[in-house]
This record gives C-alpha cells, sequence and structure tokens, in this order.
C-alpha cells in the first residue's frame, strides 16, 4: 500500500480520552531522572492543585453549567465582587487574560499613540506587548539589582514630556518600591497601572499589591498564584470612571446589547473561568503561606552554597510566585539540575530590549545592564504549595552536587 496524505488509511482514529494519561504540562528538559524510577520535581503541579480542592471546583463548574451563564453573568460578578474585596479595592473587570487586563487598563487612561509608557527592562513579554498593542510607545527602564524590580532612579530619569503612565511590576511575587513611584507619578501628573500578574495576595508596607496605583492588572494564567482553568484576567481600581470605562472596553463598548457608546473589544472573562477562580480564591493566602514556608526551607537548605537567594525588602510581603536564585555558570548548573530530576525555569532569558520583536525601539546591548546580567544568572527553582520539604531538600542537594 502506498502512502498518500488523502487516503483513508492516513487518518488515524483517536484514541478516546482518559484524563488520567493525560500529559502534564512540561517544562523543556524534563529530569532524566525519570528513566531511574524517581519521579522529578515538578517545577508546578497543576494536577495536585485540582486534587486538593476537587470537590469545590467540580460542584462550581456545575452550577455554571446548569445556569448556563458562560459569558460575564453572576458568576463573573460574584467573583468580581469577591476578588476587588480580597484586593483592598472598590471595583474589579473581569478579562480574558492579564495581557488584556494590561492593554484595556491603559486605554481606560486614555492612552494611545504619541504616549510614552515607562516600564521594567526585565518583565514578561505581555506587560510590553501590551502597552505595544493600544499604539503607545514602551520606554524601559533598568532593574535594581537587589529586588529585580524597577529602579526609581531610573525611572525618574525617563520621564519626559510625552510621558502618560508608569507600569511597575511586582516581579516573582514581590512588590516594586510603590511610594516613590506614586510620588512621582503625582508630581509629574502621571497614571500607575500596577503589573501584578505575578503578586496576587502580595503586600507593600501592608496594603494588597493591586490597590497601590490607579488600577492593577492581574493575570489568571494556570501557573499563578491563583490561576483558572484556561486564560483570564482581572483589573482592579478605586476610580469608578476607569471601571466604568473597562466595563466597556471588554464588551464592545456595548452596556447593553447592540448600543455601542465607544469601540470596543471582545476581552469577556468566562462564567467557568470565573467559577473555578471563586472556589479557589478562598485558599490564596493558605496557598502563599505554603509558598513562604518553601521559600524559608530553601533559604535555610541553600545557605553557604555560591547562589544569591531572593532578597524581600523591608517593605514588601513576598508571594513567592517564583523563587528565583542567581547562580554563576547558570546552564551548567540548570543542565545538571535537569540531569538530577529537578525541572527549573528561567523568567526571563532575553531581556525585553532584546527581543527581536522590539528591534524597532532601537535599544541595545549594554542599554540595562542590570537586566542582562540578571539574564544571565537567574535561575527559577520549583515552586508550588504541593511540594514538599523532601522535594526542596532534594533540589538543594542537587543544587549542592553541581558546585
Ligand atoms: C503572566 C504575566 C502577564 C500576562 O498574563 P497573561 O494572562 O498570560 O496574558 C503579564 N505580566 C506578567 C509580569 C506576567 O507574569
Amino acid at each position: 500500500m502506498t502512502m498518500s496524505s488523502g487516503s483513508a488509511e492516513s487518518v488515524a482514529t483517536p484514541a478516546p480520552f482518559r484524563p488520567d494519561e493525560a500529559m502534564p504540562l512540561r517544562q523543556p528538559g524534563v529530569g532524566r531522572a525519570a528513566a531511574t524510577g524517581v519521579p522529578p520535581v515538578r517545577f508546578v503541579d497543576l494536577q495536585a492543585e485540582y486534587r486538593e480542592l476537587q470537590g469545590e471546583i467540580d460542584a462550581a463548574l456545575a452550577q455554571v453549567i446548569q445556569c448556563a451563564e458562560f459569558v460575564l453573568g453572576r458568576p463573573v460578578a460574584e467573583f468580581e465582587n469577591a476578588f476587588a474585596r480580597y484586593c483592598e479595592t472598590a471595583h474589579a473587570v473581569g478579562v480574558d487574560s492579564g495581557f488584556s487586563a494590561l492593554e484595556l487598563a491603559l486605554r481606560a487612561f486614555g492612552v494611545g499613540p504619541g504616549d510614552e509608557v515607562i516600564t521594567a527592562a526585565n518583565t514578561f513579554y505581555a506587560t510590553v506587548a501590551a502597552i505595544i498593542s493600544c499604539g503607545a510607545t514602551p520606554v524601559l527602564v533598568d532593574a535594581d539589582p537587589e529586588t529585580a524590580t524597577l529602579d526609581v532612579h531610573a525611572l525618574e530619569r525617563a520621564i519626559t514630556p510625552a510621558t502618560r503612565a508608569i507600569v511597575p511590576v511586582h516581579l516573582y511575587g514581590h512588590a516594586a518600591d510603590m511610594a516613590p513611584i506614586v510620588e512621582l507619578a503625582h508630581v509629574h501628573g502621571l497614571r500607575v497601572l500596577e503589573d501584578a500578574c505575578q503578586a496576587h495576595g502580595g503586600r507593600y508596607r501592608g496594603r494588597r499589591t493591586g490597590g497601590l496605583g490607579d488600577a492593577a492588572a492581574f493575570s489568571f494564567y494556570p501557573s499563578k498564584n491563583l490561576g483558572a482553568f484556561g486564560d483570564g484576567g482581572m483589573v482592579v481600581t478605586d476610580d469608578e470612571e476607569v471601571a466604568d470605562r473597562l466595563r466597556l472596553l471588554r464588551n464592545l463598548g456595548a452596556p447593553e446589547p447592540n448600543q455601542h457608546q465607544i469601540r470596543g473589544y471582545n476581552r469577556r472573562l468566562d462564567g467557568l473561568q470565573a467559577a473555578v477562580l471563586m472556589a479557589k480564591l478562598p485558599w490564596l493566602d493558605h496557598r502563599n503561606v505554603q509558598r513562604q514556608r518553601l521559600a524559608a526551607r530553601y533559604a535555610q537548605q541553600l545557605a553557604g552554597l555560591p547562589v544569591v537567594l531572593p532578597n524581600t525588602a523591608p517593605w514588601a510581603e513576598h508571594v513567592f510566585h517564583l523563587y528565583v536564585v542567581r547562580a554563576p555558570d547558570r546552564d551548567r548548573v540548570r543542565a545538571l539540575l535537569t540531569g538530577a530530576g529537578v525541572e527549573t525555569g528561567i523568567h526571563y532569558p532575553v531581556p525585553i530590549h532584546l527581543q527581536r520583536a522590539h528591534a524597532d525601539l532601537g535599544y541595545l546591548p549594554g542599554d540595562f545592564p542590570v537586566a542582562e546580567t540578571l539574564s544571565r544568572e537567574i535561575l527559577s527553582l520549583p515552586m508550588h504549595p504541593a511540594l514538599t520539604d523532601g522535594d526542596v531538600d532534594r533540589v538543594a542537594d542537587a543544587l549542592a552536587a553541581a558546585f
């Protein structure tokens, strides 16, 4: 029989989907230790999280399916109210991703073409993509070497007459130094949008991340500290006008069907995602405490090794979305950890200004030395609430062996 692409034989009948055989989400370079029978130390473990809360989550999903409120509606409104209360803000507006939360918040501020928006050179790509998506020009600044968040002095130097907004990023779950940033914004008449996509439940000088600027963007990507079963996002704000604009922007500019008051988008949050998030929200603080406890154990077990541990500034309550160390000869160390069955990540290996997509912004290697050094040295170790003390010790042993 000859192979022909259109033949019936080439179309395999798909095997029935069996959830227990589903492939877990994988980091690139999963440990070869699996071959020796020792399961790898997982970087994140979404399956463990589901098993813990399966009863609540399944019931919440069934309820949405029965009432069939799949887009916005009561499930979304209920979660918005709960999340606003959690963040200690007046309003929360659910959207379809963290990227949309960032972009629509900037649009709600009135940011557009000709405006400059200042953010960090060492952030996730979406922060900057959102600025570009609303037509504004991103202006990057370097990181503070102690906290890897925005360097406030560099920020001050980057302000021009065209600057409209600042987007500080609470990177890895550690708040940026918001007081001087908000002060600068006040002096120069700028808006502040927190990128809180990695900092659900974190605090800055006792106040929740998300309630510190004019608005804040959250992501509910599955692996975030509060994650949906797909994409989702939220903007929180105390500014009623911004919240009202966001409700229009996410829903084609229409407060009611067929009445389009402004040009908008379809960036709504789904009812099923809201139900999952609502079921998980009561556990968020507890899960953040577990992360903090694991971080403390890492600090204990890694003491004495030639790695720089994550710093927590006196103003911050760190919620360890990621546990990021700095290691000399990072790529060699990472390969050895992979060989020992320890999954790791790099957040992020290429700073924003050196991404090929941003060649037209005109930045050069050397422009942001701290961000560039970090990108070569940082290594994210496994961090999720289902990690055991034994897992942390295994990671520490593997690191010790690597040196
Ligand atoms: C995850 C993340 C985003 C984007 O969120 P999505 O929901 O994936 O669009 C933006 N900024 C930071 C810092 C993030 O970690």
